[in-house]
């Protein structure tokens, strides 16, 4: 066990260098630093945002605390274990508390699959018994119930099961992708630009709808978007990515009030003023 076992995340000189396709055939191939000695840490109960514009790093950080890629260097701890030292199998367990939201309810849900197994899947590497509540969850019909949890919990229904992704609109495809992250009860979502591909009279909602299953599921988000208006309606704490590097951070009412650095204080120029 670490001295980190408080925090939900714990993030520690992370980095991350992209090769890129070499473009001279007698030169060294180019390499990108996606990511230049981030350190963070994310407490259960309140919601983490990370905003910075595109291609600072937010995504690339959400795929390294999701253990979906290795750093380069630095480290992650999740839960107090550090993900980049777990065996394949210890990695898939641990994974029933730690979920991911993407940006796009388009490209994240299998077309070929209907909505039942893909809210479903996540549950396949939990194995017979959930350790968290100790339900069972090996039969069909435990499964079923869980699935229709999950998709009640986030607005859609139990006759929705059969249905493919294509018959859904973007919002509620961001639902089924919501459903399918809380089916094994996290205790973390990263949601990574989860309402920037949606209409803005849906975003609210699907925002609203997050605020919602924190308070029924106990469930802590890191909430990534190029939009500050979105990090503060639901986050606690927030950080600001340049180029890789967090540059400030501090609570929403600090920074939209009171942005420190420059950059900061651009992008909060770039916001429409909300009413
Ligand atoms: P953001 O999500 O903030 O837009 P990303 O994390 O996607 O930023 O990207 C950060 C930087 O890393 C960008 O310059 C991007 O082009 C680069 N990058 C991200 N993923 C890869 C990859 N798989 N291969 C090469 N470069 C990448
Ligand atoms: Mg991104």
């Amino acid at each position: 066990m670490s001295e980190n076992v408080a925090s939900l995340v714990h993030v520690r000189n992370l980095v991350k260098h992209y090769r890129l396709p070499r473009e001279h055939l007698f030169e060294p191939p180019g390499k990108v630093i996606a990511l230049d000695g981030v350190s963070l840490s994310v407490t259960a109960g309140r919601n983490f945002g990370i905003v910075g514009e595109s291609g600072s790093g937010k995504s690339t950080l959400a795929r390294l605390i999701m253990a979906l890629e290795p750093p380069t260097s630095g480290s992650v701890q999740v839960l107090g274990r550090d993900l980049n030292q777990l065996s394949m199998p210890e990695l898939r367990l641990a994974r029933r508390n730690f979920q991911m939201v993407f940006q796009d309810p388009y490209g994240s849900l299998d077309p070929r699959q209907t909505v039942a197994r893909i809210v479903a899947e996540p549950l396949s590497a939990i194995g017979a018994i959930d350790s968290n509540t100790g339900e069972t969850l090996g039969s069909v019909a435990v499964q079923r119930a869980r699935v229709i949890e999950s998709l009640e919990a986030v607005g859609l229904r139990a006759a929705d099961m059969p249905k493919y992704p294509h018959e859904f609109s973007g919002g509620q495809r961001q639902r089924i992708a919501i459903a399918r992250a809380i089916i094994t009860r996290p205790k973390l979502i990263v949601a990574d630009e989860p309402v920037s591909a949606l209409d803005v009279s849906v975003q609210a909602q699907v925002l609203n709808l997050l605020a919602d299953l924190q308070a029924q599921f106990a469930v802590t988000f890191v909430l990534i978007s190029h939009d500050l208006a979105v990090v503060d309606h639901l986050c606690e704490e927030v950080a600001v990515l340049q180029r890789g590097r967090i540059v400030e951070q501090g609570s929403p009412e600090q920074l939209f009030n009171h942005p420190q650095h420059p950059y900061t204080q651009a992008l909060l120029a770039a916001v429409p003023k909300l009413a």
